[in-house]
């Protein structure tokens, strides 16, 4: 079979498919939306056994049992949108307020064109291939939710891309790839902060809850920079704080948040430690107490270095050379894939989808967009992967 020649065939149907989904974006979990589209596609496909309402209510997984006996291999796509007013004017842009403004609508797309082009190559197909359609990766919560119902169950390992302008230096419609650590962990972290209130005239009499938070942040930042190896990336960002009423009272009650990010447990693991131990110093030292509390730890996405290089190989020989590009450095980006890499052996790819002018802008923006003319890469990649790699 000629992968690349049916990918290239099935580029309108994803396009057609990208604009529905994009037209109508659904947020997080709640997506009845999506999966009646996606639901919708298979049956239209033949699919009988479609598994829905899984992953928190909306998730959707299905098998391909190919012709020749072997392993299987999941293809996940996520499905989600983000609370974004659209400013791109396309056509089919959205009017609910919500925004695919990530790309979710293209791995919808592209998924559903794979699982196409595969459902035509049964006789060639080795082992099973399960289609997995998550929902929230944006919050990054769906993967574990779809680990937790069962989705990998059986599966022996597991395949995703992303598409966008993630990585510079790719042309549209080449696979990126690296081995080893590719995105990065997360966790967050909230604090919050008691003191007294007094009059603003007198804050001997209280203790300043603003002054402990503006301490504690330039104190925070000072464990990235002072305590950890220059060589081994992290960031620290705290992107909320509230407290105090006025301008003339003594704040008796501060709050941050924000979220670390590095690429190994160890690395999370000391920076915990160090914020605990820093929040409720620096408190103390100022006559007040701090109390942290981490939630939403996320692995990072950690590509297995036989299935990448394996990928690398089937591009060269199903779609060419220039199709393909290896990335040199990680991202300090988080992805929920990470759920499943931590379970079973997965890569992640990174799918360009650049315009390579002013219409290419970052994602999770109101004009972002994404080039549909390559949709089929995409496909053609998955597909090849499914059908070469247990040769
Ligand atoms: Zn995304
Ligand atoms: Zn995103």
């Amino acid at each position: 079979m000629d992968i690349k020649k049916s990918a290239m065939e099935l580029n309108d149907y994803a396009i057609g498919i990208r604009r529905e989904l994009h037209a109508h974006p659904e947020l997080s979990f709640d997506l009845p939306f999506t999966e009646g589209v996606v639901v919708r596609e298979l049956e239209a496909m033949g699919f009988t056994n479609i598994r829905r309402g899984i992953g928190g209510g909306h998730g959707v997984t299905v098998d391909l049992v190919g012709a020749k006996p072997g392993k299987t291999l999941a293809l996940r796509a996520d499905m989600d949108a983000l609370p974004i007013r659209e400013e791109t004017g396309l056509p089919f842009a959205s009017d609910n307020g919500c925004m695919h403004a990530c790309g979710h609508d293209a791995h919808t797309a592209m998924l559903l064109a794979t699982a196409k082009l595969l459902s035509g190559a049964q006789g060639e197909l080795a082992g099973t291939v399960r289609f997995l359609f998550q929902p929230s990766e944006e919050p990054a919560n769906g993967a574990a939710v779809m680990v937790k119902d069962g989705a990998l169950d059986g599966v022996d390992t597991i395949i995703g891309l992303h598409t966008g302008n993630l990585w510079a230096g790719l042309k549209a419609g080449q696979i990126g790839w690296k081995v080893g650590p590719f995105m990065a962990a997360t966790t967050t972290f909230n604090v919050e902060l008691k003191g007294k209130s007094a009059h603003g005239a007198t804050p001997h009499l209280g203790v300043d809850t603003i002054t402990m938070a503006a301490l504690i942040i330039s104190q925070l930042q000072l464990i990235v920079s002072r305590e950890m190896n220059p060589f081994d990336p992290r960031v620290l960002t705290v992107g909320h704080i509230e407290g105090g009423t006025t301008t003339n009272i003594v704040a008796d009650f501060c709050r941050f948040r924000g979220v670390i990010r590095s690429f190994s447990t160890e690395n999370s693991a000391f920076m915990k430690e160090r914020i605990v131990q820093t929040v409720e110093q620096e408190a103390a030292s100022l006559r007040g107490t701090g109390t942290v509390a981490f939630s939403s730890d996320l692995p990072p996405v950690v590509n297995d270095e036989a299935l990448t290089l394996k990928m690398r190989d089937i591009i060269h020989k199903e779609l060419g050379v220039e199709f393909e590009h290896e990335i040199a450095m990680p991202t300090t980006g988080a992805e929920d894939f990470a759920e499943y890499t931590k379970t079973i052996p997965g890569a992640f790819f990174y799918h360009c989808s650049t315009f390579g002018d002013e219409r290419d802008c970052p994602h999770h923006n109101a004009h972002f967009m994404v080039n549909e003319s390559v949709l089929w890469t995409g496909v053609a990649a998955m597909a090849a992967f499914a059908l070469d790699w247990q040769k």
